[in-house]
């Protein structure tokens, strides 16, 4: 069982409180995704259970035992980071070969083992290479290789993507989704990027200020996202808030007018994505505004209008043409979800 818990954990640097006390049980096997914006404490906690930072106070349990004492080499883990840390002077292989052969495993042993792992990563064609002969996505390969090659029980990795192009991280990512479907290695991973967070796990943990304001599947952090912050944070473009109150059962602000199932106050919030919205023609429309632009994906266009100060945007078909400035209306799509928050914590209040 690789199971990780940590229970109370906090971390100070100085007088500083980077992480306040809190606890958090990553299940054996799976895929744990830290996203937050910098900062916010997803490094420092992803050390600490490394072995790399102490602990100010709390405990860390893998696999049941307390290794808050075990320096990170008996912690049986493995980690890749953003920066790869591949020795520059050996060859692909000898990189790939070097934590087994510091384990002491005998050389025929080593051969087999990095051959597999090689394969496994698409790189038993270039073993004789040195890193500074190979792109940033075949280094990552190679850091990843050498981090799966001894079978660790856990993988912790720190923003391994964010040093490549963009259409190399989603081959990337891929990749490691694969991977961690093959091995079922239980996986820590750190990341600012919503998107990669979204995609890689199978629970995301949401860090604000040191603190986790959501633990949940991402299907749940998408669609129940429990304050203001995750709802804004998760989602590209991110999901429209608009500021209002409700009245009679309407939530209403300029421009916007939408039946709620809320009873009347003050001070709310109101979430909704834009891909829940819909551009429609009618003039008693719930969201009417004037087109303020126009932005083509590829596969849809994004429709932002403006109703007096707010701006709200729905993603609209590909072929979607208006003017500029005209009167412009939209309706959520019949069954979405639309979101209430209070304005003043945060929290979700529908
Ligand atoms: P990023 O995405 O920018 O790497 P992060 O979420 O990983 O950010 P951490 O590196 O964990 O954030 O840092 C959390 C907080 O602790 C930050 O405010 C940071 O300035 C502070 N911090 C980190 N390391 C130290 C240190 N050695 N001494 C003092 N403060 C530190």
């Amino acid at each position: 069982m690789a199971e990780i818990r940590l229970v109370d954990i906090e971390k100070k640097y100085g007088n500083f409180l980077a992480v306040p006390k809190q606890s958090l049980t990553i299940v054996d096997g799976e895929f744990l995704v830290l996203l937050g914006p910098s900062g916010c404490g997803k490094t420092t906690t992803m050390r600490m259970i490394a072995g790399l930072e102490d602990i100010t106070s709390g405990d860390i349990l893998i696999g049941g035992d307390r290794v808050n004492d075990k320096p990170p080499k008996d912690r049986d883990i493995a980690m890749v980071f953003q920066n790869y840390g591949l020795y520059p002077h050996m060859t692909v292989r000898q990189n790939i070969e070097y934590p087994l052969k510091l384990r002491g495993m005998a050389k025929a042993d080593r051969a087999a083992r990095v051959q597999e792992t090689a394969e496994k990563v698409e790189l038993d064609a270039l073993l004789d290479r040195r890193p500074s002969e190979l792109s940033g996505g075949q280094r990552q390969r190679v850091a990843l290789a050498r981090a799966i090659v001894r079978k660790p029980r856990i993988f912790l990795m720190d923003e391994p993507l964010s040093n490549l192009d963009a259409k190399l991280r989603v081959t990337m990512r891929a990749e490691l989704k694969h991977l961690h479907h093959e091995l079922g290695v239980t996986t820590v991973y750190v990341t600012h990027d919503q998107m990669e967070a979204m995609t890689l796990a199978s629970r995301v943990a949401v860090m604000r200020e040191g603190r986790i304001v959501q633990l949940d599947t991402p299907k749940r952090i998408y669609s129940e996202p429990a304050d203001l912050f995750v709802a804004g944070f998760i989602g590209s473009p991110s999901m429209n808030l608009i500021e209002g109150a409700i009245r009679g059962g309407v939530f209403t602000a300029q421009g916007v007018s939408l039946p709620v199932t809320v009873s009347d106050r003050d001070d709310v919030v109101l979430g909704v994505r834009p891909e829940d919205l819909e551009i429609i023609q009618r003039d008693e429309a719930p969201i009417q505004g004037r087109l303020y632009a126009l932005e083509l994906t590829g596969d849809s266009t994004l429709v932002t209008l403006r109703t007096g100060k707010a701006s709200v945007c729905a993603r609209g078909p590909a072929d979607f043409e208006a003017e500029i400035n005209a009167p412009c209306h939209f309706a959520p799509k019949p069954g979405v979800r639309i979101h209430l928050f209070d304005r003043t914590s945060g929290q979700r209040i529908d």
